[in-house]
């Protein structure tokens, strides 16, 4: 997401993310494991949180060691920089091998850097800039192995069904 212009497909999975990373806080607060949706019981991971830009760093730099990702990059970089930006989109920003993140630094524990948040800039490293399918089949994917298939699951749902809602909004 290199500019501001958000396009249906990013409305879906931004909508999501925040979603996900508001129900994973609140399952996590009560201490509580599954979701009931859709007429299952998803088990839910915990999401980790990365408190500085050079955990954020070790994390990135430890997916991208991974032959299994690095082999779905367009153009895959042998190290990753991660950068503090008042710039980035929405807290963050993937371009050329670099991160950037927004300032979240001020002391609350909700603004610590989330793994829902890392994965999906690093599935735009994976998937490219847009958030289509390329970009949902990386990032699900990431999910999937990084956190839980059923995480993983839970969210290709809530997308499907958040571009089912935005297409009856716009009556096509
Ligand atoms: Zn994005």
């Amino acid at each position: 997401m290199a500019n501001r212009k958000i396009d249906d497909s990013a409305s879906v999975v931004y909508e999501v993310d925040d979603h996900t990373s508001l129900l994973l806080r609140a399952l996590d607060e009560i201490g509580i494991s599954t979701h009931q949706a859709y007429g299952s019981t998803f088990v839910m991971p915990r999401e980790k949180r990365y408190l500085t830009l050079d955990n954020v760093s070790r994390y990135l730099n430890e997916l991208n060691g991974k032959p299994q990702y690095r082999a779905m990059a367009d153009k895959p970089y042998p190290y990753l920089e991660v950068r503090q930006s008042s710039y980035a989109d929405r807290i963050g920003m993937y371009m050329m091998g670099k991160f950037y993140f927004s300032d979240i630094d001020d002391g609350g524990e909700w603004r610590e850097y989330g793994q829902l948040l890392l994965l999906h800039e690093f599935a735009h490293y994976l998937g490219g800039s847009g958030h289509g399918d390329r970009f949902r089949k990386a990032y699900l994917h990431l999910i999937a192995e990084e956190m839980s298939p059923e995480l993983s699951r839970y969210m290709q749902i809530r997308m499907y069904e958040e571009t089912e809602n935005i297409k009856k909004m716009k009556g096509k």
